[in-house]
């Protein structure tokens, strides 16, 4: 497994990939925002996932993200902020992060959510799901709708996947927060309609064609 890690605090960059390092990760650090970019997009098949802070010498983690995911590049991104008003963790959810740490946080906490990130299914079925004209793999973790391949992100395809393992239901946002999100996201259920809507919209449709908006529910994919 191999990680990014784009922060530029020398001390906590050192400390962590050091502890990373003893977790059995390999770990890049690199230190200013534009240089993290380039690297991604040269080398956006060796990562497992990236570690992205927010405060970065010449551009944001907010704006690698977003161009990141502008390149479909699907690697997991987990963003450690000192802020912690809701408009930036919607903001970095919105932008194509899977999951966000407040600073400070400990060690335990980091990885915690790594294994959350890098988990894949231990028993993934592997027959591919199809519904209308949307193919899912659960053995590649891939989506093709039309036969295009459509480039997911962590949270998108998890959710594709347990609604097109619930055809027809209405799949309450709880259910999905509790599937999908392993940490307390209490009071902040909006993050389930974020990525709801970057999903619908990779998939190729704004409105409701696809995935059908339950109001004060949930939503409903149907046959
Ligand atoms: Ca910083």
């Amino acid at each position: 497994m191999k990680i990014l890690l784009v922060e530029d605090e020398q001390k906590l960059a050192d400390a962590l990939s050091k502890g990373l390092g003893r977790e059995g990760y390999a770990t890049d650090v690199v230190g200013d925002g534009k240089k993290a970019l380039m690297r991604i997009s040269l080398y956006r098949n060796d990562y497992d996932l990236i570690i992205l802070d927010l405060m970065l010498p010449s551009m944001d983690g907010l704006e690698i993200c977003r161009q990141v995911r502008e390149m479909n590049v699907t690697v997991p991104i987990l963003v450690l902020t000192a802020r912690a008003e809701t408009d930036t963790k919607v903001q970095l959810l919105v932008s194509g992060a899977d999951d966000y740490l407040v600073k400070p946080f400990s060690f335990a906490e980091l990885k915690a959510r790594i294994q959350a990130l890098l988990r894949r299914p231990t028993e993934s079925l592997p027959e591919t799901l199809k519904i209308r004209d949307i193919e899912l793999n659960p053995g590649e973790h891939k989506v093709l709708r039309e036969g295009k391949e459509v480039p997911l992100t962590l949270k998108e395809y998890g959710l594709l996947e347990y609604f097109m393992r619930h055809p027809n239901q209405v799949v309450k946002r709880e259910d999905l927060l509790n599937h999908l999100w392993d940490f307390n996201y209490v009071g902040f259920s909006n993050v389930v309609d974020v990525h709801v809507k970057n999903l619908r919209r990779k998939l190729g449709s704004e409105g409701d064609d696809v995935l059908e908006t339950v109001r004060g529910v949930g939503y409903r994919l149907a046959e």
